[in-house]
């Protein structure tokens, strides 16, 4: 049976995630950006955390961390490279490891870019990838300490999974996302119809997140630096899909 997923909203744009095994009742938080509303939701649904996943430093995925652990003692993972500027962990992990939460097998998967040593978790068995600040809904994280070469080879790891799967990013930024993935893929048919959708979320005040992988592949601009309607509209026909990535993030950097 797969994890049941709740999706958490935090602070004013973050996500949080639970994972819950029903099998073993082990629960597993990706990120911790404040612990009141994670609290809450671990009290509704009677779960008792076993695992905290952390996918980078930034203050707005660990913050919330000592006060949910003071309530529920677990276990807290993350990137070994990252130990020294991360909160304590109890498992230190590297590229290509596996992580055991209940009854599934995830894997840690290296996507330096936004942060180096930033990592994503992926549950193949629930078809489950936590990618937080590096593929997002309809963007990419913004490179801070990476390279943006770097953060295209990350986002190459992400799209190599099954085009089935959900993708569990870090914040609500896909309505901005939206307005600027139409000044690059403005005649795509599926960008456009999933542009509407958002919008109609947002207004309902509803999450955009998660998405699937293949949603992603189809309108996300950041993963379709390939595409030849791209490379057209951007004056790059037939240029390497890392430089045109690099045109895309640069302009959304200024945009
Ligand atoms: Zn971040
Ligand atoms: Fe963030």
């Amino acid at each position: 049976m797969p994890f049941e997923l709740s999706t958490i909203p935090c602070l004013s744009d973050n996500y949080a995630y639970l994972i819950h095994d029903a099998k073993t009742g082990a629960t597993a938080l990706v990120d911790a950006p404040e612990a009141g509303p994670i609290l809450d939701v671990l009290a509704e649904k009677g779960w008792t955390l076993s695992d905290v996943l952390i996918t980078h430093h930034h203050y707005d995925h660990v913050d919330g961390l000592a006060e949910i652990l003071a309530a529920h003692p677990a276990r807290v993972i993350g990137a070994a490279a990252d130990a020294h500027r991360l909160p304590p962990l109890d498992l230190a992990l590297n590229d290509g490891d596996t992580v055991q939460i209940g009854s599934e097998t995830g894997s840690v998967i290296d996507v330096s870019g936004h942060t180096i040593h930033h990592v994503a978790y992926h549950f193949p068995a629930s078809k489950l990838v936590f990618t937080a600040d590096s593929l997002m809904a309809l963007g990419c994280g913004r490179v801070f300490e990476g390279t943006k070469p770097q953060m295209w080879d990350s986002l190459q790891k992400l799209v190599a999974l099954p085009g089935d799967t959900t993708v569990c990013s870090g914040h609500e930024y896909t309505a901005a996302n939206a307005k600027f993935a139409l000044t690059i893929d403005p005649d795509n048919p599926d960008l456009i119809s999933r542009v509407r959708d958002v919008t109609d979320k947002r207004a309902s005040g509803l999450p955009t997140v998660p998405s699937l992988l293949s949603e992603e592949l189809a309108t996300n601009p950041f993963l379709r630096a390939h595409d030849p309607a791209i490379q057209a509209h951007l004056g790059m026909t037939g240029a390497n899909a890392t430089d045109v990535f690099t045109e895309i993030r640069t302009r959304k950097d200024n945009f």
